[in-house]
């Protein structure tokens, strides 16, 4: 099977109603027949519905954040996932670095987080990544190999097959610095190893893994050439148009 690269933008907690409504209108607009690469926004729960209506009949998906692994009760503030359902969201981004590093996430509830999404339907973004002092130390790799293991534990074969897996090192996102490419690839192919290792050659090949931390207009062609990334998960340069469509378009290959 042949990976369709994925692009999603993860828009944090920023925009206001009229804001997000005109940031999804105009890259609805852009990416009008958009049919190389699988395209999902995740605008903050409270532009969900919203976003969900103006990508209606378009070929973008709509994406949430984060969710409670509950199915429902007395858990104030928080969202499970067949809510998410019923607002349209096909995907979530579950385990995102700043979800670990603000909020006490440990990979024992990301793990849960993943079940409940998937028995509801929904395709898991895993986040994994590692933090600067951790590759300063060269345990990069460990860390991102625990992070995995422990949050696709108990995970059967047909559900990690809804899973889409973001390499994210800490020390690029929102700052600017990315991975080269040739690093992001090496990373990428140790976590298609470890999925090969955890399950079989064919979910390996068929899982699809985005680089994100720091992507831009200037730097998707040189990762997207690498081949083990699959797509990109895009913060900062997700909230304005112009950028977010130029890093979804598929260009000529380098
Ligand atoms: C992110 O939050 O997933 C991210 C990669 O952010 P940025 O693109 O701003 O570095």
């Amino acid at each position: 099977m042949m990976r369709k690269p994925i692009i999603a933008g993860n828009w944090k907690m920023n925009k206001g109603m009229k804001e997000a409504e005109e940031l999804a209108s105009g890259i609805v607009e852009g990416l009008q027949g958009e049919e190389e690469r699988e395209v999902v926004l995740c605008p903050p729960f409270t532009a969900l519905q919203r976003i969900g209506e103006i990508c209606l009949d378009s070929p973008i998906l709509l994406g949430a954040q984060n969710l409670f692994y509950e199915a429902k009760g007395a858990y104030t503030g928080e969202i499970s996932a067949s809510q998410l359902v019923d607002l349209g969201c096909r995907y979530v981004i579950v385990g995102h670095s700043e979800r670990r590093q603000y909020f006490g996430e440990t990979d024992q509830v990301i793990n849960k987080k993943l079940r409940a999404a998937i028995s509801a339907g929904l395709f898991p973004i895993l986040c994994v990544g590692e933090k600067e002092e951790e590759r300063e130390a060269g345990k990069e790799k460990e860390i991102v190999g625990h992070q995995l293991r422990e949050g696709l534990r108990g995970i059967s074969e047909e559900e990690a097959k809804d899973i889409v897996i973001a390499y994210e090192p800490v020390w690029a996102i929102g700052t600017g610095k990315t991975a080269l490419p040739s690093d992001a690839q090496g990373m990428h192919l140790f976590i298609r190893e470890l999925l090969r290792e955890i399950y079989n050659s064919r979910l390996a090949q068929d899982t699809r893994i985005q680089y994100g931390g720091s992507v831009k207009p200037d730097n998707i062609d040189e990762l997207m050439a690498e081949p083990d990334i699959d797509g990109a998960l895009v913060g900062g340069a997700s909230l304005e148009v112009d950028s977010f469509i130029r890093i979804v378009k598929l260009r000529t290959p380098l």
